[in-house]
């Protein structure tokens, strides 16, 4: 690993105000499980970190009946998984959470980091001048592709490997960015850049921004919602296709409806067209099979990875099936 320095800002302006004075040369440092690895296999070298975790008023979860529930960036996965009113309120982000990376990770990762950790593409993190490194092909498009994008790739394959950002879309958060000179909030679909837009990046954050905060609007009555991932390994692993649906229901019929699919393509993927075609749909009486066709109906699979699609549909089935006995 190159020789860096280790900034400890005193505040969130000094903190920004560095990462945008030395934009190609300073990253935020959280957690680190994404990062280091990164530095210690030579795809990134930055010059200086800055650490976010001793800044103040990045922590936690707050939520209160009636308002918006609050995550700061620097709140750890474990805290989330572990939450009891998460667990009641918001069970997407516990049952997320639970199936993020190991216990181990999950006590030191930041849902911050999380949702801007890098992609796990083996051409990005090898020795390869790829693309998003500034190189002149995306190495997956021929060669091994079996855990790349169905979706939205062109003309970089990776698969955006967050699950926390998964379980996010689906409840339609919103991310608050601080720069040095005013802090926004966008919808969380907006802050994830498909590589058409972008092949560098994998979202909006210019040098200086930092997320600070991610809130989630109060379910409505009825609301019911599951998380379901699959890895190629039973151990910790990364999602090869995930779902997150969430369903508004009244007695048996939705009334509305959001699905999100991770490890398809380079962001977060809401299913648009199948979210709007769910609500009249009656839970346990019409049969999904219909609905499930149009899951990744654009779908534009490589060689190897064709499975994703079918595993995708049956994801949105198992998921029925089982909010149905909710
Ligand atoms: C072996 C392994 C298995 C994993 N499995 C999974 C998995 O199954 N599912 C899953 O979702 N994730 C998985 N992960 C990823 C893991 O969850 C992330 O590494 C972790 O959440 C990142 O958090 P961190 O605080 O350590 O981020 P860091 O490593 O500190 O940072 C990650 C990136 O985000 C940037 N960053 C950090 N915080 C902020 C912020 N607040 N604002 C702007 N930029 C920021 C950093 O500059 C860096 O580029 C795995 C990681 C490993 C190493």
């Amino acid at each position: 690993m190159k020789n860096f320095t280790y900034l400890q800002p005193k505040d969130l302006k000094e903190a920004t105000t560095v990462l945008q004075k030395f934009p190609q040369e300073s990253l935020p440092y959280a957690g680190g499980t994404d990062l280091l690895g990164l530095m210690k296999d030579g795809v990134l070298e930055p010059q200086r970190l800055v650490n976010l975790k001793t800044l103040t008023g990045l922590q936690g979860i707050s939520y209160r009946p009636g308002k918006e529930l609050e995550l700061g960036a620097l709140t750890t996965i474990s805290e989330i998984a572990e939450n009891q009113s998460l667990a009641e309120k918001f069970p997407l982000l516990t049952q997320a959470a639970r199936q993020v990376a190991s216990p181990q990770l999950r006590n030191v990762g930041t849902l911050g980091g999380n949702l801007c950790q890098r992609p796990r593409c083996w051409y990005f993190r090898g020795d390869f001048p790829c693309l998003r490194k500034g190189g002149d092909i995306c190495y997956a498009v021929d060669g091994e592709n079996k855990f790349h994008c169905v979706i939205g790739g062109r003309p970089c394959y990776i698969v955006h490997p967050s699950d926390m950002a998964v379980a996010l879309l689906a409840y339609n958060a919103t991310v608050e960015i601080q720069s040095p000179q005013k802090s926004r909030r966008v919808n969380l679909k907006d802050f994830f850049v498909l590589p058409q837009d972008d092949y560098l990046h994998e979202n909006i954050l210019r040098p200086g921004e930092i997320v600070t905060r991610i809130r989630v609007p109060e379910s409505a009555p009825g609301t019911k919602a599951l998380f379901l991932k699959v890895k190629e390994r039973e151990v910790w692993d990364f999602a090869t296709v995930s779902l997150a649906m969430v369903l508004v229901t009244s007695g048996k019929q939705i009334t509305a409806a959001r699905v999100a699919l991770g490890g398809v393509a380079p962001v977060p993927w809401l299913e648009e067209t199948v979210s709007r075609s769910l609500p009249g749909f009656t839970l346990g009486k019409d049969a999904p099979e219909a609905l499930a066709g149009q899951v990744l109906k654009a779908a534009e699979p490589l060689e190897q990875n064709a499975y994703k699609v079918i595993l995708a549909r049956n994801l949105f089935k198992q998921a029925l099936e089982e909010l149905a006995k909710s």
